[in-house]
């Protein structure tokens, strides 16, 4: 199978550095074909502005969905974008690895999604109409492919526990699970996540290297997260919120997971 590690740590000799090592060595044993975005070593450009529509015209006025609509239709987004658009057409599975900073990606990821994800290739998709708001939660350009998370985290599992102080980590997780590897159609894995990552020694560093070994050779075969598909009859149309009938009287991202 075809795997995409999105890589973002500035430290290659980091922990996330060597547990993306350690995931790689275990990818290739077991026979995969693997490519690596190293954002900081390949010294990404995190922020969308006009540079990434070469073809706007210098006085039109930049219109950021549009103009990469356009883009994308015409074949005139920069070379960066769409070679990272085509490592995702080749990818079975896709993991984003990251330290949490600020309870989220770092900036020059979120800023890989920002530009990789053009309108049109990502969002936007499919027929938008009274009766459909296109391909999006389940399908779309990621359908039939796997999507996890590798993040370490300072903090430790009770502080992202059910009534940990920093919120519960599947909601911290959610805007990158549900909102951006399930949107455009994966099926999203569960998190591997290392608390208290900042102690690690060598002893611990090996039992994590045993998990993250195991999780790369159960990436095909774990059950995803239960997410529900936007266009299979859960949602009302055109609000899209979720029939009463479902999970009634609660509110909170865990409705969007099948009972
Ligand atoms: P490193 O600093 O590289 O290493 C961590 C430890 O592992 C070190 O002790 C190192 O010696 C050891 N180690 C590394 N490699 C090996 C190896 N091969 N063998 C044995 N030991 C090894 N945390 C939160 O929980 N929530 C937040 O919102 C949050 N926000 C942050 C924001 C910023 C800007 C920063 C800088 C940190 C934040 N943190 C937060 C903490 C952060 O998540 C952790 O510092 C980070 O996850 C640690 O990962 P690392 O790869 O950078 O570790």
């Amino acid at each position: 199978m075809n795997i995409l590690i999105v890589f973002a740590h500035p430290e290659p000799r980091s922990l996330n550095g060597a547990l993306r090592d350690v995931a790689v060595a275990q990818l290739e044993a077991d026979g995969h074909a693997i490519q690596v975005s190293d954002l900081y070593a390949m010294n990404w450009k995190a922020e969308i502005d006009r540079a990434d529509f070469p073809a706007l015209g210098a006085d039109a006025r930049l219109r950021v969905a549009l103009s990469s609509g356009e883009a994308y239709a015409t074949g005139t987004l920069t070379d960066d974008v769409v070679a990272e658009q085509e490592k995702l057409r080749w990818a079975d599975a896709v993991i984003l690895q990251f330290p949490i900073w600020w309870f989220s990606m770092p900036a020059i990821l979120k800023g890989w999604v920002e530009r990789v994800y053009a309108l049109g290739f990502a969002y936007g998709v499919g027929e938008h109409s009274d009766n459909r708001w296109g391909d999006r939660y389940g399908e779309g350009v990621l359908a039939g492919k796997r999507a996890m998370l590798i993040a370490t985290a300072g903090g430790w599992p009770e502080h992202y526990g059910p009534r940990g102080i920093n919120g519960p980590i599947d909601d911290l997780l959610f805007p990158i699970n549900h909102g951006i590897l399930f949107y455009p159609g994966a099926d999203v894995l569960p998190p591997y996540v290392v608390y208290q990552a900042d102690r690690t020694n060598e002893a611990r560093f090996e039992k994590l290297a045993g998990e993250v070994r195991e999780r790369m050779q159960t990436l095909f075969t774990i059950p995803p997260i239960p997410y529900r598909k936007q266009n299979y009859g859960d949602y009302q149309i055109p609000t899209m919120t979720l029939h009463d009938e479902h999970h009634t009287g609660m509110a909170g991202f865990a409705v969007h997971h099948t009972e």
